[in-house]
Protein backbone atom coordinates (compact mmCIF):
# COMPACT_ATOMS: atom_id res chain seq x y z
CA UNK A 1 0.00 0.00 0.00
CA UNK A 2 1.15 3.71 -0.32
CA UNK A 3 1.00 6.45 2.00
CA UNK A 4 0.80 9.84 0.47
CA UNK A 5 1.40 13.16 2.72
CA UNK A 6 -0.36 16.56 0.57
CA UNK A 7 0.76 19.74 1.96
CA UNK A 8 -2.48 21.62 1.72
CA UNK A 9 -0.87 24.20 3.69
CA UNK A 10 2.87 25.20 4.93
CA UNK A 11 2.43 28.73 6.17
CA UNK A 12 2.53 30.44 9.92
CA UNK A 13 -0.65 31.49 11.58
CA UNK A 14 -0.62 34.81 8.98
CA UNK A 15 -0.05 32.98 6.15
CA UNK A 16 2.52 33.99 4.14
CA UNK A 17 2.54 36.81 2.34
CA UNK A 18 1.70 38.43 5.60
CA UNK A 19 -1.30 40.80 4.68
CA UNK A 20 0.34 44.67 4.28
CA UNK A 21 3.90 43.44 4.07
CA UNK A 22 6.24 44.59 1.65
CA UNK A 23 9.04 42.41 2.82
CA UNK A 24 10.91 40.66 0.04
CA UNK A 25 9.50 37.36 1.15
CA UNK A 26 5.67 39.01 1.04
CA UNK A 27 6.53 40.22 -2.71
CA UNK A 28 8.14 37.28 -4.28
CA UNK A 29 6.63 36.06 -7.14
CA UNK A 30 7.69 32.35 -6.76
CA UNK A 31 4.26 30.28 -5.94
CA UNK A 32 6.22 28.48 -3.39
CA UNK A 33 6.58 31.71 -1.41
CA UNK A 34 2.68 31.69 -0.97
CA UNK A 35 2.11 29.70 2.23
CA UNK A 36 -1.68 29.04 3.11
CA UNK A 37 -1.97 27.75 7.04
CA UNK A 38 -0.41 24.89 7.89
CA UNK A 39 -2.09 22.11 7.26
CA UNK A 40 -1.54 18.27 5.79
CA UNK A 41 -3.63 15.60 3.99
CA UNK A 42 -2.66 11.75 4.85
CA UNK A 43 -3.77 9.49 2.76
CA UNK A 44 -3.67 5.60 2.84
CA UNK A 45 -4.18 4.08 -0.38
CA UNK A 46 -4.33 0.04 -0.39
CA UNK A 47 -3.31 -2.37 -3.49
CA UNK A 48 -7.02 -2.61 -4.36
CA UNK A 49 -7.74 1.58 -4.68
CA UNK A 50 -9.30 1.88 -1.05
CA UNK A 51 -8.51 5.15 -0.19
CA UNK A 52 -8.76 6.68 3.57
CA UNK A 53 -8.12 10.56 3.71
CA UNK A 54 -7.40 12.01 7.21
CA UNK A 55 -6.96 15.71 7.62
CA UNK A 56 -4.33 16.94 10.06
CA UNK A 57 -6.19 20.36 11.32
CA UNK A 58 -8.13 22.45 9.72
CA UNK A 59 -7.42 26.33 9.77
CA UNK A 60 -8.79 29.03 8.67
CA UNK A 61 -8.01 28.19 4.70
CA UNK A 62 -9.59 24.84 4.90
CA UNK A 63 -12.16 25.63 2.17
CA UNK A 64 -9.68 26.67 -0.87
CA UNK A 65 -7.67 23.83 0.18
CA UNK A 66 -10.32 21.83 -0.08
CA UNK A 67 -11.40 23.03 -3.30
CA UNK A 68 -7.67 23.60 -4.69
CA UNK A 69 -7.34 19.58 -4.11
CA UNK A 70 -10.42 18.51 -4.93
CA UNK A 71 -10.98 16.63 -2.03
CA UNK A 72 -14.93 15.50 -1.81
CA UNK A 73 -14.58 13.84 2.03
CA UNK A 74 -12.58 12.94 5.01
CA UNK A 75 -12.21 10.28 7.27
CA UNK A 76 -11.17 12.35 9.43
CA UNK A 77 -9.81 15.30 11.14
CA UNK A 78 -6.93 15.39 13.80
CA UNK A 79 -6.08 18.37 15.75
CA UNK A 80 -2.63 19.11 17.03
CA UNK A 81 -4.05 21.90 19.38
CA UNK A 82 -6.72 24.46 19.02
CA UNK A 83 -5.13 27.59 17.81
CA UNK A 84 -7.11 29.53 15.40
CA UNK A 85 -4.99 28.94 12.69
CA UNK A 86 -5.41 25.04 12.96
CA UNK A 87 -9.26 24.84 13.54
CA UNK A 88 -10.64 28.04 12.11
CA UNK A 89 -11.91 26.56 9.00
CA UNK A 90 -13.75 23.96 10.68
CA UNK A 91 -17.29 25.88 10.30
CA UNK A 92 -16.98 24.72 6.24
CA UNK A 93 -17.20 20.77 7.13
CA UNK A 94 -20.67 21.52 6.66
CA UNK A 95 -19.91 20.72 2.74
CA UNK A 96 -19.22 17.38 3.76
CA UNK A 97 -21.95 16.97 5.86
CA UNK A 98 -24.12 18.19 3.20
CA UNK A 99 -22.88 15.34 0.75
CA UNK A 100 -22.05 12.46 2.57
CA UNK A 101 -25.07 13.03 4.77
CA UNK A 102 -22.89 12.17 8.22
CA UNK A 103 -21.09 14.26 10.86
CA UNK A 104 -17.33 14.56 9.97
CA UNK A 105 -15.03 12.58 13.03
CA UNK A 106 -12.94 14.57 14.70
CA UNK A 107 -9.69 13.37 16.46
CA UNK A 108 -8.89 15.46 19.66
CA UNK A 109 -7.44 16.28 22.79
CA UNK A 110 -10.62 16.86 25.61
CA UNK A 111 -9.06 20.41 26.15
CA UNK A 112 -9.22 21.27 22.66
CA UNK A 113 -12.78 19.70 22.36
CA UNK A 114 -13.44 22.04 25.33
CA UNK A 115 -12.16 24.81 22.62
CA UNK A 116 -13.94 23.64 20.42
CA UNK A 117 -17.12 23.28 21.95
CA UNK A 118 -16.48 27.23 23.03
CA UNK A 119 -15.07 28.83 19.83
CA UNK A 120 -17.90 27.01 17.79
CA UNK A 121 -20.70 27.00 20.23
CA UNK A 122 -23.62 27.16 17.96
CA UNK A 123 -22.75 24.26 16.62
CA UNK A 124 -22.63 22.22 19.69
CA UNK A 125 -25.98 23.31 21.24
CA UNK A 126 -28.52 20.99 21.40
CA UNK A 127 -31.27 22.63 19.17
CA UNK A 128 -29.45 22.04 15.56
CA UNK A 129 -31.17 24.41 13.51
CA UNK A 130 -30.16 23.08 9.55
CA UNK A 131 -26.94 23.75 7.63
CA UNK A 132 -25.09 23.96 11.08
CA UNK A 133 -21.38 22.11 10.87
CA UNK A 134 -21.99 18.63 12.40
CA UNK A 135 -18.85 17.19 14.06
CA UNK A 136 -18.51 13.79 16.32
CA UNK A 137 -15.97 14.35 18.44
CA UNK A 138 -13.61 11.96 19.10
CA UNK A 139 -11.50 11.65 22.55
CA UNK A 140 -7.90 11.21 21.90
CA UNK A 141 -4.71 11.07 24.63
CA UNK A 142 -0.90 10.35 23.99
CA UNK A 143 -1.96 6.52 23.10
CA UNK A 144 -1.95 4.89 20.21
CA UNK A 145 -5.56 4.93 18.21
CA UNK A 146 -6.96 3.51 15.37
CA UNK A 147 -9.14 5.66 11.96
CA UNK A 148 -10.30 2.12 10.82
CA UNK A 149 -7.34 -0.01 10.33
CA UNK A 150 -4.67 2.47 10.66
CA UNK A 151 -2.88 2.84 13.49
CA UNK A 152 -2.19 6.59 15.08
CA UNK A 153 0.56 7.33 17.04
CA UNK A 154 0.43 10.53 19.18
CA UNK A 155 3.38 12.23 20.09
CA UNK A 156 3.43 14.71 23.14
CA UNK A 157 4.76 17.91 22.89
CA UNK A 158 4.88 21.80 24.26
CA UNK A 159 4.21 24.52 22.88
CA UNK A 160 5.75 26.83 24.93
CA UNK A 161 3.41 26.27 28.33
CA UNK A 162 1.00 24.19 25.69
CA UNK A 163 0.98 20.57 25.45
CA UNK A 164 0.46 19.92 22.00
CA UNK A 165 0.34 16.41 19.68
CA UNK A 166 2.14 15.21 16.27
CA UNK A 167 1.18 12.61 15.29
CA UNK A 168 2.78 9.63 13.47
CA UNK A 169 0.72 7.49 10.48
CA UNK A 170 2.92 4.32 8.77
CA UNK A 171 6.02 5.91 7.22
CA UNK A 172 5.10 9.88 8.02
CA UNK A 173 5.59 12.20 10.77
CA UNK A 174 3.99 15.48 11.47
CA UNK A 175 4.97 17.83 14.27
CA UNK A 176 4.32 21.21 13.98
CA UNK A 177 3.83 24.29 16.48
CA UNK A 178 6.41 22.36 19.07
CA UNK A 179 8.73 24.34 20.95
CA UNK A 180 10.44 21.53 22.70
CA UNK A 181 9.93 17.91 23.06
CA UNK A 182 11.14 14.85 25.36
CA UNK A 183 13.59 12.54 24.06
CA UNK A 184 11.23 9.15 24.85
CA UNK A 185 8.61 11.39 22.90
CA UNK A 186 10.78 11.75 20.06
CA UNK A 187 11.74 8.34 20.03
CA UNK A 188 8.45 7.49 18.72
CA UNK A 189 8.95 9.27 15.26
CA UNK A 190 12.13 6.85 14.73
CA UNK A 191 11.85 5.13 11.94
CA UNK A 192 9.33 7.13 9.72
CA UNK A 193 10.57 7.83 6.17
CA UNK A 194 9.08 11.05 5.60
CA UNK A 195 9.53 13.53 8.66
CA UNK A 196 7.56 16.97 8.51
CA UNK A 197 8.60 19.75 11.66
CA UNK A 198 7.54 23.37 12.16
CA UNK A 199 9.53 26.42 12.73
CA UNK A 200 8.56 29.87 11.73
CA UNK A 201 12.50 32.01 12.49
CA UNK A 202 15.70 31.81 12.87
CA UNK A 203 16.01 33.64 16.33
CA UNK A 204 14.53 32.23 19.39
CA UNK A 205 10.68 32.09 19.66
CA UNK A 206 8.51 31.87 22.95
CA UNK A 207 6.04 28.72 21.57
CA UNK A 208 8.07 27.64 18.22
CA UNK A 209 11.17 25.88 17.30
CA UNK A 210 13.82 28.17 15.92
CA UNK A 211 15.07 27.03 12.71
CA UNK A 212 18.52 25.54 13.94
CA UNK A 213 16.31 23.33 16.81
CA UNK A 214 14.03 22.65 14.19
CA UNK A 215 16.89 21.02 11.96
CA UNK A 216 18.39 19.36 15.41
CA UNK A 217 15.02 18.24 15.93
CA UNK A 218 15.00 16.00 12.23
CA UNK A 219 18.12 15.30 12.21
CA UNK A 220 17.45 13.21 15.56
CA UNK A 221 14.54 11.38 13.75
CA UNK A 222 16.67 10.78 11.02
CA UNK A 223 14.37 10.35 8.42
CA UNK A 224 15.26 10.16 4.54
CA UNK A 225 13.24 12.98 4.28
CA UNK A 226 12.32 15.61 6.28
CA UNK A 227 10.11 19.13 5.84
CA UNK A 228 10.06 21.78 7.46
CA UNK A 229 6.47 23.60 7.57
CA UNK A 230 4.44 26.60 9.77
CA UNK A 231 7.13 28.80 7.81
CA UNK A 232 7.09 32.99 7.95
CA UNK A 233 8.12 35.72 6.24
CA UNK A 234 10.93 36.11 8.71
CA UNK A 235 12.68 33.14 6.52
CA UNK A 236 14.69 33.33 3.78
CA UNK A 237 12.08 32.88 0.47
CA UNK A 238 12.05 29.18 -0.23
CA UNK A 239 14.84 29.36 -2.91
CA UNK A 240 17.54 30.63 -0.94
CA UNK A 241 16.25 28.19 1.99
CA UNK A 242 16.14 25.42 0.03
CA UNK A 243 19.95 26.39 -0.66
CA UNK A 244 21.26 26.81 2.96
CA UNK A 245 19.42 23.64 4.59
CA UNK A 246 21.27 20.48 5.33
CA UNK A 247 20.94 17.73 3.04
CA UNK A 248 17.72 15.78 3.67
CA UNK A 249 15.45 18.70 4.69
CA UNK A 250 13.83 21.24 2.44
CA UNK A 251 11.47 23.75 3.26
CA UNK A 252 7.62 22.25 2.29
CA UNK A 253 5.60 24.22 0.01
CA UNK A 254 2.12 24.32 -0.44
CA UNK A 255 1.24 21.39 -2.73
CA UNK A 256 4.06 18.83 -2.64
CA UNK A 257 3.31 15.51 -2.30
CA UNK A 258 5.44 12.58 -0.98
CA UNK A 259 4.65 8.97 -1.48
CA UNK A 260 6.09 6.04 0.49
CA UNK A 261 4.88 2.40 0.00
CA UNK A 262 5.02 0.47 3.34
CA UNK A 263 3.31 -2.37 4.88
CA UNK A 264 1.29 -1.59 7.95
CA UNK A 265 2.23 -3.35 10.98
CA UNK A 266 -0.82 -4.63 12.92
ZN1 LIG B 1 0.14 27.33 14.37
ZN1 LIG C 1 6.65 40.03 4.76
ZN1 LIG D 1 -0.22 27.08 17.83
Amino acid sequence: MIYRITFLGTGTSTGVPLIGCQCRVCLSKDNKDKRLRSSVLVERITDNGERIKILIDAGPDFRQQMLTHGITGLDAILLTHEHRDHIAGLDDVRAFNFLSNKPVPIYAEQRVQDSLRKQFDYAFTDYKSPGLPEMTLYTIENKPFYIRDIPIIPVRAMHGPLPILGFRIGPIGYLTDAKTIDDNELEKFKGVKVFVVSTVQRTVHRTHFSLSQAIGVAQRVGAAESYLTHLSHCLEPHRELLALLPQGIEPAYDGLVREVVFKDIQ
